[in-house]
């Protein structure tokens, strides 16, 4: 399988190329060169699969170039967690997508970049390190993803008392092979400081100089993979045959264009739902057909505060650049904070169970489209642990909640991270 440049202006690449350039010559992000078809019998109820079984399935697919024996291994060691389909209520099901080290869907394409990209070192016996500008999650789930992977140095910047205590507790504890920076400034900051240490061609090649942003291919092809096992799940263990509408509480749009690269793929689903917060452009634009980014702005759900979503581009270009194409698949709903908070009062006096902001705003669209519409089932993307986002919960439910206990731990460790001014000379000091 190759790899190409969503704007054709450059050569297609094989997988680890891909992996390990993250934007194309050209700019563009890279997609795969089409999408293979997958036997229907994965989905009969006498087979008998996992989430690491379709792992492999998938990584047959798009990524041949690793022997067969290698790919049962390195999936083993990616997810060591499980992504249980759970029911909320009649029709609503959640695709439990936090139980990943780091309590967020992020976990489970991180850990999948790590060990491919740990595994093209070892081979080729080199070392990189990997830069990463973060404001939060990103940064945490790629510390986690690559902590104690071999061949691999991880150095994270984040921004000085603008992240929340969980989040940075969670990169800047671990040490070893992760270096956390923080940085007197702000998290665009941060961001051009990578760009400004990635233009630097002498240190570049010193230190085999790289970054793990989201848009990387070896982060978007494993979140293809949960949506099969979903769907699996939904047919084999809830005997449901119908086929789902899948909702994605989404900002930059990866891991709903992975949920259409499922169905593409044969998976049984019906449609999409594109959720999003009050930084609405995409379901703007399929409304309106208009594509107009804009600065975003701070919702509850802040993973998702996204202005100009940078997987918008593969989605355009797996519909052929189309709005009306893409609007036969899917529809946008967006929600607002104070619908985020009413749904996870409502969500936790109907069934007793919690969810997080993000997850909300999945659950608030599925809802109202059930409503209108009439259409079922639904699966909805859970994307991170209510015990993420505690002060949101608690003003939800007007009462205080327990944090996960491994939480709790985490916040009385020892924090390990340098502090730097926003400076290309300090990152360079720290670099040499
Ligand atoms: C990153 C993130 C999202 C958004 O995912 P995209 O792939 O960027 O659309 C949603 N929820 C949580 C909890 C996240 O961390």
């Amino acid at each position: 399988m190759k790899f190409q440049s969503v704007l054709g202006k450059s050569p297609a690449v094989r997988f680890r190329d891909a992996l390990f350039h993250g934007l194309a010559p050209d700019g563009g992000l890279y997609v795969p060169a089409y999408l293979p078809h997958l036997p229907q019998r994965l989905f009969d109820p006498s087979s008998h699969h996992s989430l690491q079984s379709f792992g492999e399935i998938v990584m047959e697919s798009f990524i041949d170039e690793i022997p067969e024996v290698d790919r049962a291994e390195l999936v083993r060691r990616a997810w060591t967690f499980p992504v249980p389909l759970s029911k909320l209520e009649d029709n609503l099901f959640l695709l439990e997508l936090f139980h990943g080290p780091t309590l967020a869907f992020k976990d489970v394409g991180a850990r999948f970049m790590a060990q491919t990209l740990s595994y093209f070192l070892q081979r080729e016996q080199q070392r990189v390190t990997i830069l990463v500008a973060t404001s939060g999650d990103t940064g945490s789930a790629v510390a986690h993803g690559f902590f104690r992977v071999p061949n691999i140095d991880v150095v994270v910047l984040y921004p000085s008392g603008k992240i929340s205590k969980l989040q940075e507790q969670q990169m800047a504890t671990l040490g070893e092979n992760i270096h956390a920076l923080e940085v007197e400034g702000t998290f665009d900051d941060c961001q051009r400081l990578v760009k400004e240490t990635l233009a630097d061609r002498d240190l570049v090649a010193a230190r085999n100089l790289t970054t793990a942003n989201s848009i990387n291919v070896g982060r978007l092809i494993p979140q293809v993979v949960y949506y099969l096992w979903g769907v699996y799940q939904l047919r084999i263990v809830f005997a449901v045959q119908e086929y789902p509408t899948i909702v994605v509480p989404s900002g930059n749009f990866g891991n709903l264009t992975a949920a259409v690269y499922a169905k593409y793929m044969g998976a049984p689903v019906g449609g999409f739902v594109a959720a999003t917060n009050e930084n609405d452009v995409v379901p703007e634009y399929l409304a309106s057909g208009i594509f107009t980014p804009r600065a975003s702005v701070q919702t509850y759900s802040n993973a998702m505060d996204v202005g100009n979503p940078s997987n918008l581009a593969r989605l355009q270009n797996l519909f052929n650049g189309s709005v009306e194409h893409m609007r036969h698949e899917m529809e946008g709903v967006s929600v607002t904070d104070e619908e985020t908070l009413e749904e996870i009062h409502v969500t936790y006096q109907r069934t007793g169970k919690i969810l997080d902001p993000h997850t909300a705003v999945g659950v608030r669209a599925a809802r109202l489209l059930a409503q209108n519409g009439g259409r079922k089932p639904f699966i909805i993307a859970a994307t991170a642990h209510p015990g993420k986002f505690p002060e949101v919960v608690e003003k939800a439910l007007g009462q205080p909640m327990t944090v996960p206990q491994a939480l709790v731990e985490l916040l009385d460790k020892p924090k390990l991270s340098v502090r730097i001014r926003a400076e290309y000379a300090e990152i360079k000091s720290f670099l040499s």
